[in-house]
């Protein structure tokens, strides 16, 4: 058996992801000469020490299995490239720092990606391709859809609902929900830099501030 491994996304992002990954599978004795780099726009050939490959000469490696970790934040691209990676019978690897905490009852869809000092408590439940950048935090009783992305440092406290594709910027705090009246982050909202976020955000919306208000463009 060869199996082989790639971060999917040499940029940022990647950058940052690639090391998490490598002590991963260091643990488990694979080696690290099978983890590569996948880009459809490479700049190099290789990066720290992992060679990068478009999609096309990934796929032509001779390997057993290929596991993929789709380290991109932009979460419509994540949808798009899980589909092809779907359609290539390609695995997805969950990937968490080593101190990450994790409670207890927390379900998480593939894909998954916890940055370091990211923590998750206890019922709370994550939809695919979950990217939780470094110190950011999920309290009690959230539920978290597909495609969400947090940069870092996002305090999401109790009783909140994000739905599928929001993203939410660096320093974000959303406020604690209630037992059935959750506060809910809409499909696709946007939540800026150091937003403190008070009441529910409709699907679509990029809100800013403190309080949290709709972001207006000036034209
Ligand atoms: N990218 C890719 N395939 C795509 C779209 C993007 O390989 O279909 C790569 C792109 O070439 C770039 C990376 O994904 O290297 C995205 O990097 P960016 O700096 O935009 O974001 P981040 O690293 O913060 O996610």
């Amino acid at each position: 058996k060869n199996p082989l491994y790639a971060v999917y996304g040499a940029s940022g992002y990647g950058r940052e992801v690639m090391p998490l990954l490598r002590a991963q599978l260091q643990a488990q004795k694979i080696d690290s000469s099978r983890l590569i780099f996948i880009d459809d726009n490479p700049e190099t050939d290789a990066i720290n020490g992992h060679s990068i490959f478009k999609f096309d000469d990934f796929m032509q490696i001779e390997a057993s299995e290929r596991f993929v970790t789709l380290a991109i934040a932009n979460s419509i691209i994540r949808e798009k490239l899980e589909k092809r990676c779907q359609e290539n019978n390609i695995q997805f690897l969950d990937v968490a720092a080593s101190n990450v905490c994790v409670m207890d009852n927390v379900n998480i869809g593939e894909g998954s990606i916890l940055s370091p000092f990211s923590s998750l408590t206890s019922n709370v439940q994550i939809g695919r391709q979950f990217h939780a950048n470094i110190y950011s935090y999920v309290a009690h009783d959230c539920i978290i859809g597909d495609y969400v992305t947090f940069a870092p440092g996002v305090k999401l406290n109790g009783n909140i609902i994000v739905e599928d594709h929001a993203y939410i910027g660096t320093g974000a705090v959303i406020k604690q929900g209630k037992p059935g009246e959750p506060i809910v982050i809409g499909h696709g909202a946007v939540i800026g830099m150091g937003a403190v976020v008070t009441k529910s955000i409709p699907p679509g919306v990029t809100v800013i501030g403190n309080p949290a208000k709709p972001l207006i463009r000036l034209t």
